[in-house]
């Protein structure tokens, strides 16, 4: 087939078509809309996308993402480091943040189990979080991995990893939407959830 469209439209297309819920229709209107735009738009999100990289790393400690390690709220005296909260991403930190509900630390595992996408424990930060509990002894464990399959997965291996330690461990009061994601949920729905944790 010939080459209809200049290399490095095409070039754009194909890498926005990559990205999670933009296929091939949408990456291209996103790519002519930038081509387009007079306002510098594509040159503010080349650097934006060059510094999310460049300015960011992992807290060595809960593995958020932040501008430096630790991060603000591992390096936050006000915050309980005795609680742990076990999150799938760091969007999901900003859910449980947004809630007011809770005033410890984290730990983001950067997903869930899924054997069947070859996530496996060694693809998370569950070694990294057994550790931390074995050396630190936080008076309580929060699993708070998402409500679907997966997540409850994920809180059931961890649980069972966690049972050496001897540190409580505590599971989301169920009444969050299944399937969805803490992302996704209201503040009410998952402070009420927070609130209403029970032991594993
Ligand atoms: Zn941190």
């Amino acid at each position: 087939m010939a080459q209809t469209l200049a290399r490095p439209v095409a070039n754009l297309i194909e890498i926005l078509s990559r990205l999670p819920g933009v296929g091939p229709k949408t990456a291209s209107r996103l790519t002519f809309y930038l081509l387009r735009e007079p306002n510098g738009l594509a040159i503010a999100l080349a650097e934006a996308l060059a510094a999310l990289s460049a300015g960011t790393v992992l807290c060595e400690r809960c593995f958020n993402v932040a501008e430096a390690s630790p991060c603000p709220i591992c390096a936050d005296p006000a915050r309980d480091q005795q609680q742990i909260c076990v999150v799938e991403e760091p969007m999901d930190v900003l859910a449980v943040e947004r809630t007011d509900a809770f005033h410890g630390a984290y730990h983001v595992l950067h997903g869930a189990l899924s054997p069947i996408d070859g996530i496996y424990p060694e693809k998370l930060k569950i070694a990294e979080l057994v550790e931390r509990v074995r050396t630190s002894q936080p008076a309580e464990v929060i699993l708070a991995t998402n409500p679907s399959l997966e997540g409850e997965n994920t809180a059931s291996y961890i649980y069972q990893q966690l049972q050496a330690t001897g540190v409580p461990v505590t599971r989301l009061a169920r009444g969050l939407p299944v399937g969805g994601d803490l992302e996704y949920t209201d503040e009410v729905t998952l402070s009420r959830a927070l609130e209403g944790r029970r032991s594993m």
